[in-house]
């Protein structure tokens, strides 16, 4: 089976090269990836999988599925681009390698009863968490184990991610002439001043690998009016979401601080909240392992690599699963969401890096399948740490 199922791969390689090529020409962001997702459901639907539309209202999400019976086993997809640069994230791979492993299981002759390979099309990566609004919706609840690849500059099963939560902090105050009767003002930008300056001395304070950062998207209509309204965009991370809490309540003191001292009102609006990834290790051992099987080179990864967050995360709280990568630079390390990472996923190395993903996550899939006592390693694995979002 493991070899009928790298062949497949391989017969495959030309027609998903032309798959990803055209979602990198399509360059969809967020919620926008009609014709990518397009792509890739009537690649599957040819492939023989039954494929449904519009996942938690979402009109780019679809789910494809080949089999019958347990375990069921979720390969997800990326196909969202960033406004400007593209496919700047190498998302046109993601779907096309979870694609072409789930095609490969099917074509090797996955028997009826054996098991169950569903591709979940995961709109809106980069901008607006579409995987939380597919496990809010249930998506994921009747899956075994989850997985997807991620392009970037080393191949490994492992990662190493931030739980965000995201805000919009405002504050608000009583406008007046700032030059006929500023006594008469109540100033919000003096509140949003105090609570900026207030953030950066909290930061002194915090622990290692914990993140604050943001930006000031209103501060103050018009220079000769005392500013009534003002409104911050900060985002609090760290490496588990308990300490992302942790910092939410410092953050809300800092406000309540700066609306004291001011005497204006304020109010903070939580606008998205992403878990860490909980690598399911058995499941990133068994990846690493069908890399090298494939001829592919895994690296540890590390800290020094950066870190940021997925929406991949909630996934991996809610069923077994990883956030896995895939090496498309030759190691060069060219950083994700830059012009050169781009042209990384669009490039010859790229292509052929996505077609040995493919084969490691269908192998990876085929062990899960078919290795009962590695399913149950991964469900004991996640059932240790699992805790509720
Ligand atoms: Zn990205
Ligand atoms: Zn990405």
């Amino acid at each position: 089976m493991r070899d009928r199922i790298t062949a497949a791969v391989e017969e495959m390689a030309p027609s998903l090269r032309r798959i990803a090529e055209a979602i990198f020409a399509y360059n969809e962001t967020a919620f926008q990836e009609t014709r990518s997702s397009g792509e890739l459901a009537g690649f599957l639907e040819k492939e023989g999988f039954a494929v449904d539309w519009g996942q938690a209202g979402l009109k780019t999400a679809f789910v494809a599925r080949y089999g019958t019976g347990r375990p069921h086993i979720a390969l997800m997809g990326e196909y969202d681009a960033l406004p400007e640069i593209g496919h700047a994230c190498g998302h046109n791979l993601i779907g096309t390698i979870s694609a072409g492993a789930a095609a490969a299981l099917k074509r090797s002759g996955l028997e009826p009863g054996r098991g169950t390979v569903f591709f979940v099309g995961c709109p809106a990566e980069e901008h607006g968490g579409g995987k939380m609004l597919l496990a809010r919706a249930g998506v994921f609840d009747d899956m075994d184990a989850a997985m997807l690849i991620h392009p970037t500059n080393i191949s490994t099963g492992f990662d190493i991610s931030y739980a965000i939560k995201r805000f919009f902090v405002e504050f608000f105050g009583v406008a007046a002439h700032a030059a006929a009767a500023p006594y008469k003002g109540v100033n919000a930008l003096d509140a949003m001043i105090a609570f900026w300056n207030g953030i950066s001395l909290m930061r002194q304070q915090m622990t290692e690998r914990t993140r604050v950062h943001g930006i000031i998207v209103n501060g103050g209509q018009s220079f000769n009016t005392i500013p009534d309204h003002t409104k911050a965009e900060m985002g609090l991370r760290a490496l588990l979401m308990d300490q992302v809490l942790e910092m939410e309540k410092k953050m809300t003191a800092i406000a309540e601080g700066a609306a004291l001292m001011t005497g204006c009102k304020f109010q903070i609006t939580e606008s998205d909240a992403q878990p860490e990834v909980y690598v399911n290790v058995p499941i990133a051992k068994a990846l690493d392992k069908n890399y090298e099987a494939v001829g592919e080179k895994t690296s540890t990864r590390t800290y020094g690599q950066g870190v940021g967050s997925t929406d991949v995360g909630i996934v991996t709280q809610t069923v077994p699963g990883i956030h896995a990568y895939i090496d498309i630079t030759q190691g060069v390390k060219i950083p994700t969401h830059s012009p050169e990472f781009a042209r990384a996923a669009d490039s010859d190395y790229g292509y052929d890096a996505m077609i040995r993903a493919a084969k490691a996550l269908a192998l990876t899939a085929w062990d899960l399948l078919s290795d009962e006592a590695l399913l149950d390693e991964a469900k004991t694995y996640f059932r240790e740490r699992r805790r509720e979002f």
